[in-house]
């Protein structure tokens, strides 16, 4: 009994393979280049790698080479396609219908396919690897699992824009937010951690990885969180700029730059790559030329970064009215002890103190950051977004228990 977990793009599928009993991972693995001239599949369990370089017309013909793979005796992970009893899938947006997973079905599909007029990039992708499911394992249960349904419980003084109500009631356009998956997991990790569960907590979940998010979690609801209406909004990321003036767009527009070109600047060349001077993108990058004279761009491109962040603290712990707990995630949250020293330098008053050692020793795994005298306690805690998926989809496929009478 096994669970697959897809993460479908439009040329790309990010994929594991889970024990449906235990959600234990027992291989994972990443397709790339569907529909060009040279696909590319590379699968892995802890010692063992496979790899296949098949042209991958379409995500059905992606799909189907992948299962080819996982049924390798080489690999040694299951033996045949039947093995696999239920996909969750990671969908984007699940806009206003959906605050939980949904056992997908045809109506669901419809939902998903809706709206994609909120997430052009994401939804149809997503939706891509639902039906190609349907062909290539027919029968078998599917699961969505929505960034967006973790945020679902923000009031409305916190997801609408100060903009003419009929935008919203004609467009859906509001804050939704994203990574709720993320922000859900490291959330009860947190809770957990610090003794928290079925108590009040005030609580704030930094993701920081390409794109970085932070959000507000108020007796385990959301109550705020940065991404708005799109991922674009919000902390400074790789690429993407997050918060900026809304009538810069129409100053570039006056001046003659195409949509494309616009959209393009604010979503692939800002960010630290913007910062930057189009150096690197890469934190690992930036990091190691913090000090370097010759380089003074990376300087002020990790202190603009953590300042919006410590920002965001101070304003998220004020819609808390306090907070019991900080969490840090994501590839630059889990693995950067100076962004993290940095981005809580002087906010003792506030109750955060990062104790050094704890924090340079604290990186890739559960830890506790902070001192012991400070009021809030700072853990790194790596994220597992497949394990929510994984849960999410037992809970769904789960047959209903049988009454006795
Ligand atoms: P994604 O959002 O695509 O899932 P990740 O969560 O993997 O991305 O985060 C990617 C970011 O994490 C990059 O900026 C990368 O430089 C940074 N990162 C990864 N490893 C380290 C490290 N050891 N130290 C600092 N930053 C790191």
């Amino acid at each position: 009994m096994k669970i697959l977990i897809l993460n479908c793009g439009s040329s790309s599928i990010k994929f594991q393979l889970r024990d449906a009993r235990d959600e234990k991972l027992l291989c994972k693995g990443l397709i790339e280049r569907i529909g060009e001239a040279q696909g590319a599949i590379v699968v892995s369990t802890d010692g063992k790698k496979l790899e296949s370089n098949e042209i991958l017309p379409n995500h059905a013909a992606a799909l189907d080479q992948m299962i080819h793979l996982l049924t390798s005796p080489k690999l040694g992970v299951m033996e045949n396609l039947s093995e696999i009893t239920a996909v969750g899938h990671r969908v984007v947006h699940g806009g206003e219908a959906y605050s939980d997973s949904v056992l997908i079905d045809d109506k669901a599909i419809e939902t998903i396919d809706k709206l994609s007029d909120l997430a052009p990039l994401h939804n149809p992708p997503n939706l891509k690897g639902i039906m190609a499911c349907r062909e290539v394992l027919p029968g078998v249960p599917q699961v969505a699992v929505f960034d967006t349904a973790f945020h679902q419980t923000m009031p409305p003084v916190a997801y609408m824009y100060a903009l003419p109500r009929e935008l919203y009631e004609k467009y859906k356009i509001r804050r939704y937010g994203f990574h709720g998956t993320s922000h859900r997991y490291v959330h009860r990790r947190a809770r957990a951690l610090a003794e928290l569960e079925n108590k009040p907590s005030k609580i704030i979940t930094a993701h920081l990885g390409n794109g970085c998010s932070i959000t507000a979690i108020k007796d385990g609801n959301v109550i705020d969180t940065s991404m708005g209406f799109t991922p674009l909004e919000g902390l400074v990321m790789g690429t993407r700029s997050g918060d900026v003036d809304p009538s810069l767009p129409l100053l570039l527009f006056e001046r003659g730059l195409s949509r494309k070109e616009v959209s393009d600047i604010l979503q692939k060349k800002s960010g630290l790559l913007g910062l930057t001077g189009g150096k690197s993108n890469d934190m690992r990058y930036i990091l190691e030329h913090y000090e370097a004279l010759d380089e003074p761009l990376t300087r002020i491109a990790l202190d603009v970064f953590c300042y919006r962040l410590k920002k965001y603290i101070g304003a998220y712990a004020a819609a808390l009215g306090g907070l019991d707990v900080l969490v840090f995630t994501g590839g630059i949250g889990e693995n950067a002890d100076l962004i993290r020293t940095k981005t809580c330098e002087g906010l003792k008053f506030m109750g955060i103190e990062i104790d050094p050692k704890r924090n340079k020793e604290g990186s890739r795994k559960e830890s506790l950051i902070s001192t012991n005298a400070c009021n809030a306690k700072v853990f790194v805690i790596p994220t597992d977004e497949e394990l929510v998926i994984a849960e999410e989809t037992v809970r769904l496929v789960k047959p209903a228990p049988v009454l006795k009478t």
